[in-house]
């Protein structure tokens, strides 16, 4: 295969994309001894990194796409490359010259529905509060304690719809003043810039930014680590802030002040599976074990990779749009990992965990023998 050009000049549009941290690489090869691929096929982020800074990048290789952006190998580099970054300036080239592998393609999908419809789903604008619809929740107005943002799975997945209707039913006990957005809300944003669309993460972001300072929005609740992530890291950018809180931790919170008191007995064997961008990319690991400890007779066994080694579920980075072929789904080795501590409730607090887990629940044939459940389902049950 060729390079996309000649060295110097591939070399110059990287740096352009935001990857010159490439030259900072010594080929230690740390990355890939940690990284999840390597427990479920070959692949060295290590030689894309080395091909990248001779100029000898091949964008059509399907394998820039690999990375998950789970987090695990950056804080492993003894040469602090920003290795996240630099994968996903080799996309944002590749999605300059419009060349896409075959497993690559439902990314396009996805960015042709953020455009028409503000999620990736192919589902329709004016339904995106239709989960909300016998549940009694108010639209957001200025004065409100807090913007419920649910993200477009729980808008409009069907197993994901059952957690927004946890969180709300957790808010009304807790006598939270919350109220949504619904239709006016667009995704956030994040996976699809990890796929190396820039252009198409500023319209979302620039969407959501007007739409919060045009309701009053100061504090937002999200359930999707990545919502989290963006709207606390990314929208900044944009000379921003805006308060945001993920649901695990303002469930501590509304425990710790005696807003909420779990107290129906559970009687499960539990694990807590760290999702990527909850834990690893903004350290919050205890309080979704806080919130759990506090329902009787729930039984939380942990998993010999958590907290900052947590094992990816493989939907960041946007690969949750992209086609994995069944005996490299990083989800499978993790349900078995949950399995092996004895758990009978494997839970986790990301929307694209969720959808992976169950997905691997049923293809590895598991469904009777472990639930997949999100942190705020299991409080709800315990109310
Ligand atoms: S761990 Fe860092 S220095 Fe070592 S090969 Fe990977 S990117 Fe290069
Ligand atoms: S961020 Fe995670 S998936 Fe990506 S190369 Fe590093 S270890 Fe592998």
């Amino acid at each position: 295969m060729e390079a996309v050009a000649p060295s110097k000049e591939i070399i110059d549009v990287i740096k352009e994309n935001g990857g010159d941290a490439f030259t900072l690489c010594y080929q230690c090869g740390m990355c890939d001894t940690v990284c999840p691929w390597n427990r479920v096929r070959t692949f060295s982020m290590r030689k894309l990194i080395r091909q990248a800074t001779f100029g000898l990048t091949e964008i059509e290789n399907e394998e820039m796409w690999l990375c998950t952006t789970c987090g695990k190998c950056p804080q492993q580099c003894p040469r602090g490359v920003k290795i996240i970054e630099c994968g996903v300036s080799l996309r944002r080239i590749a999605t300059e010259f419009g060349v896409f592998p075959a497993s690559v393609k439902p990314v396009r999908l996805a960015a042709e529905s953020l455009v028409r419809n503000g999620n990736p789903l192919n589902e329709e604008r004016e339904k995106r509060a239709d989960w909300a619809n016998d549940l009694s929740v108010k639209t957001f107005t200025e004065g409100m304690e807090i913007l419920y943002f649910p993200g477009c799975y729980l808008s409009y997945d069907p197993r994901l719809k059952k957690v927004a209707a946890a969180t709300v039913n957790i808010l009304n006990k807790a006598r939270v003043n919350f109220g949504i957005l619904g239709a006016k809300e667009v995704c956030c944003g994040e996976s699809i810039r990890k796929t190396g669309d820039e252009d198409l993460f500023k319209r979302l972001a620039r969407n959501n930014i007007k739409t919060f300072i045009e309701h009053g929005v100061k504090k937002i609740l999200v359930s999707s680590p990545h919502c989290y992530q963006t709207f606390k890291n990314e929208y900044p950018e944009f000379r921003v802030n805006f308060e945001v809180v993920h649901i695990s931790q303002f469930l501590a919170e509304l425990i710790r002040e005696g807003r909420l008191e779990p107290n129906k007995e559970s009687g499960k064997k539990v694990t807590y599976h760290d999702p990527c961008y909850l834990g690893r990319h903004n350290g919050i690991y205890d309080e979704p074990r806080e919130a759990l400890a506090k329902i009787p007779g729930l039984e939380l066994n942990e998993m010999p990779e958590s907290r900052a080694n947590s094992f990816c579920c493989g939907g960041g980075g946007g690969r949750i749009w992209m086609e994995t072929p069944r005996r490299e789904r990083f989800s499978d080795v993790r349900l078995r990992q949950a399995m092996d501590v004895g758990a009978e409730v494997l839970v986790t607090s990301c929307p694209y965990c969720i959808s992976n887990f169950e997905a691997s629940r049923e293809t590895l044939g598991v469904v009777e023998n472990i639930e997949i459940k999100d942190v705020t389902e299991i409080i709800s049950a315990s109310l």
